[in-house]
């Protein structure tokens, strides 16, 4: 297979533990990892700073023309990829909770769309890359020769988070953590463009039943890895 054929999709709900396993399934494989929600996030602030109505179409546009969005390695003691949004670094600004709904906001704007989903295809078009989303599977590279959507339970879900949240020195609010995890997956699930959703040639896997090495371990049994 060619390099430009290598093409993993890892999609899925949030809190499905799709960062970490896809960290690891890169590296794994020397793959480059791309993170298309960390995108989201940082488009999704660039709107807010900037006041954009997010329903008026050419302001969407024209904000988005003007913007400069460059993934970076994680930082030192970091495992989130970094961005730099016109020059800044604001890695740490796209993480919290808000921006997560933010991001989902904006995520549903035909335009941000189209500018992300051909900002990701182009960092695709060399091959060899994992790529850790919503639609990447069904979307972005619908021709990628291994697809998988990782799902669990809600409650499982939250508690990762909510562990993830607590290791970071944040407090934490469980039934709101919750909260915010089924408003996100109703709202990603059920816009026009690009719902989140499972390719139909994609393997499934429940990431409640197992650990995050054995979903790694499944994912790259399925590679051959
Ligand atoms: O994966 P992460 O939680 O960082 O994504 C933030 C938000 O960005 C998601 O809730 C979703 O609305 C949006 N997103 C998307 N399509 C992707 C990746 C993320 O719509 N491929």
């Amino acid at each position: 297979m060619s390099p430009e054929q290598q093409i993993v999709t890892i999609d899925g709900p949030s809190g499905v533990g799709k960062s970490t396993i896809s960290r690891k399934v890169a590296a794994s494989l020397s793959f480059t990892y791309l993170d298309t929600g960390a995108m989201y996030r940082a488009v999704g602030l660039k709107l807010k700073e900037s006041g954009v109505d997010l329903s008026d179409d050419s302001a969407v546009r024209s904000c988005l023309a003007t913007t400069s969005l460059d993934l970076i390695p994680p930082a030192e003691g970091c495992d989130d990829v970094g961005v730099i949004l016109d020059g800044r670094n604001v890695s740490d600004l796209i993480r919290s909770q808000e921006m997560a709904m933010v991001a989902s906001g904006a995520s549903a704007v035909p335009a941000v769309r189209e500018k992300l989903t051909s900002m990701q295809q182009e960092i695709g078009r060399a091959g060899c890359i994992v790529a850790e989303g919503r639609d990447t599977g069904t979307v972005v590279f619908p021709d990628a020769a291994w697809k998988f959507y990782l799902d669990a339970d809600p409650e499982v879900r939250m508690k990762r988070r909510a562990d993830q949240l607590r290791a970071n020195g944040k407090a934490v609010d469980e039934v709101e953590v919750l909260e915010m995890i089924i408003k996100r997956d109703h709202d990603d699930k059920n816009r026009s463009m690009a719902p989140l959703a499972k390719a139909e040639d994609a393997h499934v896997i429940d990431t409640g039943l197992l650990s995050i090495e054995g979903v790694t371990e499944a994912i790259l049994a399925v590679i051959g890895r």
